[in-house]
């Protein structure tokens, strides 16, 4: 069989690497704690048409064919909340692009206010919006499916270890040591990192161009008048989840604490009253904070070989698309794994 592949990180890339990687090689995932990572931290919405003008994301129909089939491989179906997702517009200059955007694709369909409040009374949206097709999954429950699955293919799945060095070996692969208990060390023939925001640590000499985007959520009840609602997408935006609501979110792009903060709360909180006045007052459960790698300029994620480190590789810059992006990466990571020139020119380490 295969490599014997090292991966780090058991987040949404890590996780959905291991599962597609699995199948062909020997793995390792060494995850480290979930808990304050972006995946932690992630509303979970899929939603294909993101931004203020709705763009398609990057390959996006290939991408809800990933996620769907990584739903279907580790059986998530049940706990996804297939809802589309309502955009109103914000402002005239949004409503045209919106228009546009919908008519431009089968992902989105344009719909007038009138239409709009006649399917989703109480929802604000007095200049129309757009519907998106999309869904919802819890992210920390779904890559710890996505994490088993892998182990029923036969990874190895060190949970809450860390790695905390590696070097190149004489034989021409990768030594890796771990923090405290056993193993204390591991060798592999690839190393792959998947390790989100603390990526650069583990790479000081690398110099990739990453950018970390600091955000916020806010897990609260669910309003009974919320029942039969689609996802919300405005200023903020509002996952449906059977018995709670997901609120996002900040975006910080300088911040000295990576804790969540009570100011981010209300704003996010105020948005989501905006989107509809019963969302107004909403009982807090819980506050989570974590960090969104980007990849300047081309804000698409980043996968392959460190740039003179042919045992090294990263996959990162998941952004604010980690659903969309991780499994559609890792689902292509066996082919780039055998042949790196097969990795998009656009993703690939810079
Ligand atoms: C506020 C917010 C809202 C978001 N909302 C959405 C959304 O609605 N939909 C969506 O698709 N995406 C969303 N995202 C983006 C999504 O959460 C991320 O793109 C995705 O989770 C990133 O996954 P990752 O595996 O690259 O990184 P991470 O989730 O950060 O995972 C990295 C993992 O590596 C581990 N690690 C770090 N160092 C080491 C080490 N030395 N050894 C071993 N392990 C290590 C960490 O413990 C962590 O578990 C959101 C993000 C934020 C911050």
């Amino acid at each position: 069989m295969g490599m014997s592949i090292i991966i780090a990180g058991g987040g949404l890339a890590g996780s959905c690497a291991a599962l597609y990687l699995s199948q062909t090689h020997h793995v390792t995932v060494v995850a480290g704690s979930i808990v304050g990572s972006a995946s932690a931290v992630g509303a979970g919405l899929v939603n294909p048409m993101l931004g203020r003008q709705a763009k398609r994301v990057w390959r996006a129909d290939d991408a809800i064919g990933a996620f769907n089939e990584t739903v279907r491989a580790v059986g998530a179906e049940p706990s996804v909340a297939r809802l589309p997702i309502l955009r109103p517009a914000r402002d005239a200059k949004q409503q045209r692009k919106f228009v546009a955007a919908a008519g431009a694709t089968h992902l989105g369909e344009w719909l007038e206010a009138a239409q709009s409040a006649e399917s989703y009374p109480g929802i604000t949206a007095p200049l129309g919006a757009l519907r998106v097709a999309g869904a919802a999954v819890d992210i920390p429950e779904f890559c710890e499916r996505v994490l088993s699955a892998a182990e029923a293919n036969g990874a190895r799945v060190l949970r809450e270890r860390r790695i905390t060095s590696w070097s190149s070996t004489e034989r021409g692969g990768v030594s890796v040591g771990l923090d405290s208990g056993e193993p204390a060390k591991l060798e592999g023939s690839l190393l792959l990192l998947c390790t989100g925001a603390a990526s650069p640590s583990l790479l000081p000499d690398a110099n990739l161009s990453l950018h970390l985007i600091k955000g916020q959520t806010v897990q609260t009840d669910r309003p009974s008048a919320t029942d039969g609602w689609p996802h919300l997408a405005g200023a903020g935006y509002v996952a449906m989840y059977a018995d709670h609501l997901i609120l996002g979110s900040s975006y910080e792009h300088s911040f000295t604490s990576a804790e969540p903060t009570a100011e981010a709360t209300a704003t996010i909180l105020e948005k989501a009253g905006r989107l509809a006045p019963s969302l107004r007052g909403l009982g807090v459960r819980e506050v989570r904070a974590g960090g969104r790698v980007t990849v300047p300029r081309s804000y698409l994620p980043m996968i392959g070989p460190v740039p003179g480190q042919h045992r090294v590789w990263i996959f990162t810059g998941l952004g604010s698309k980690g659903l969309l992006m991780a499994p559609l990466l890792a689902s292509e990571l066996p082919a780039y794994v055998s042949d790196d020139r097969t990795i998009p020119v656009e993703v690939r380490p810079r």
